[in-house]
């Protein structure tokens, strides 16, 4: 009885659909999209046609300033740069459940060691930060540095490019889900690819990130701003674009 229980939670487990047969020829295809283009260091790629499309080389239009009124990063040949005390900036759309493509490029040549050189962040949902740093032969702690979940997951490899080489983030992640008590249902999770390597696998987040503690979760909206950081270093990005999941 026990080992059947056993077997009965395995399968109630799965995602494979009880709705349809097994190569169901009248199962509905899914959509055909073009996918773009991978990009090079020299010229960024094409998105995908579905993608929404949150900077193409020309304008911060997609994007406003945290404190409010137009984005005030520097755009110039086809990528935009952080300006020390301007502030970070945020989209004017908010997005939950996403796809999130991001290019960046730390300042070339290399100033200042660990969280001191080429700092900045990709926070989703302005709460939960993909660290951007070059910790292209840079120490620093391990949960701070490329692509770590800030202070809560050390990336699985250092997959990091030297400075002034484009590096490249794909980022699948799911917004946490509230109770209607406002009690955390379910935490936030993401992957995160570097450069097209695993570096969190379907990470957990105990919470927002933050330094030098872990803030519990509150609750929130479904959809909320991405955010850029402005750790006053000049770093550059370039084709950002996301598709929001269902
Ligand atoms: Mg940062």
């Amino acid at each position: 009885m026990y080992k059947f229980a056993g077997i009965l939670t395995v399968a109630l487990m799965t995602q494979v659909s009880t709705q349809w047969k097994i190569h169901d020829m009248d199962r509905p295809v899914p959509v055909a999209i073009d996918p773009g283009t991978a990009s090079t260091n020299d010229a960024a790629g094409k998105p995908p046609a579905d993608a929404v499309v949150l900077f193409d080389g020309a304008s911060l239009d997609k994007w406003e300033s945290g404190k409010g009124g137009p984005a005030k990063w520097n755009v110039a040949n086809g990528y935009f740069e952080v300006v020390k005390g301007a502030g970070e900036i945020q989209t004017k759309q908010g997005f939950g459940d996403c796809q999130l493509h991001v290019e960046w490029a730390a300042p070339a040549p290399p100033q200042g060691e660990g969280q001191d050189r080429g700092n900045s962040g990709v926070f989703l949902m302005g709460l939960y930060e993909i660290q951007v740093l070059d910790s292209y032969q840079s120490r620093t702690y391990a949960d701070g540095q490329a692509s770590a979940v800030y202070g809560q997951s050390p990336p699985l490899v250092n997959a990091s490019r030297p400075p002034g080489q484009w590096q490249t983030y794909d980022i699948v992640f799911h917004a946490p889900r509230f109770g209607a008590d406002g009690a955390v249902t379910r935490p936030a999770r993401v992957t995160v690819l570097h450069n097209g390597v695993l570096v969190q696998d379907n990470f957990e987040l105990s919470g927002p990130t933050a330094n030098q503690q872990r803030p519990p979760y509150k609750a929130h909206a479904d959809k909320l701003p991405i955010h850029l950081q402005d750790h006053g270093h000049p770093v550059r990005f370039r084709n950002i674009w996301i598709r929001e999941l269902k």
